[in-house]
């Protein structure tokens, strides 16, 4: 059984004051799916030590363990801040910082080896969806963004369109069906029946108090990645009641 995760990605939001929406969301994290919250680098160490009943994730880590990256993050830096997540390969990401596949996977592998498990994002955009390349894409994507090595443990995949992502536009739950039941299979083919079965599928883009139920009860999504109704307690916390 996959134990659902309810995930918040707060981008580049949240000052000191933030720590209380995290606070006000501690008390529903206690149920029966997991809750992660990626902060703002600055906030993952404040963050984690609340001790709250619910995960710290960075969002973001640089490939090597230490060195002369300025302004970078590493993963080890991430978990002793009290990180046990990171996300990795999101579209931001990789359209502001020209991230590839190639640099996703070896972040991945630091994290792995830094102890993180990873939320690594796929995600077609509009016009390669217009084109039906949608599954096409998310196959190079997951072919290409993801080590050897992957457990259940390890690995979450947020499957993210990037048109859906702040826009409040939302794929049709056959749409989202349709990429998860395709996720899952490539995951099984590629790294056994067992561990691809047990990897957790997140749907991200435009998830909302109002539109979680419906997309939770689609095939093979595991819970969700979520931005902007993550960022208030009011918003996640009917999402997070979704899963549970
Ligand atoms: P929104 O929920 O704001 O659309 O953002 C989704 C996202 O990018 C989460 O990583």
């Amino acid at each position: 059984m996959r134990r659902k995760l309810a995930a918040g990605n707060w981008k580049m939001n949240g000052l000191s004051a933030a720590l209380d929406e995290l606070a006000a969301m501690g008390p529903a994290a206690d149920g029966k799916a997991e809750v992660l919250i990626c902060p703002p680098a600055t906030l993952v160490a404040p963050a984690a030590a609340l001790g709250l009943p619910l995960a710290i994730g960075g969002q973001d880590c640089h490939a090597k363990d230490a060195g002369a990256h300025t302004g970078d993050i590493s993963a080890a830096m991430l978990k002793d801040a009290g990180a046990t997540y990171v996300i990795l390969g999101h579209s931001e990401r990789r359209a502001d910082h020209d991230e590839h596949d190639e640099h996703v996977r070896e972040k991945c592998r630091a994290a792995w080896d830094a102890g993180l498990a990873a939320v690594v994002c796929v995600g077609e955009t509009l016009s390669e969806r217009e084109a039906q390349n949608t599954l096409d894409i998310i196959a190079g994507q997951l072919a290409g963004s993801l080590p050897d090595g992957a457990t259940g443990h390890n690995l979450v995949v947020a499957y993210e369109p990037v048109w859906a992502i702040g826009t409040g536009k939302v794929p049709d739950v056959d749409q989202i069906g349709e990429v998860h039941d395709f996720i899952r299979a490539r995951l099984e083919k590629r790294f056994g029946e067992g561990v691809g079965r047990s990897v957790r599928l997140l749907y991200g883009g435009s998830v909302k108090p109002g539109n979680a139920a419906e997309i939770f009860a689609v095939s093979n999504v595991d819970g969700a990645l979520v931005g902007g109704a993550s960022l208030r307690a009011d918003d996640f916390l009917p999402i997070i009641e979704a899963l549970n």
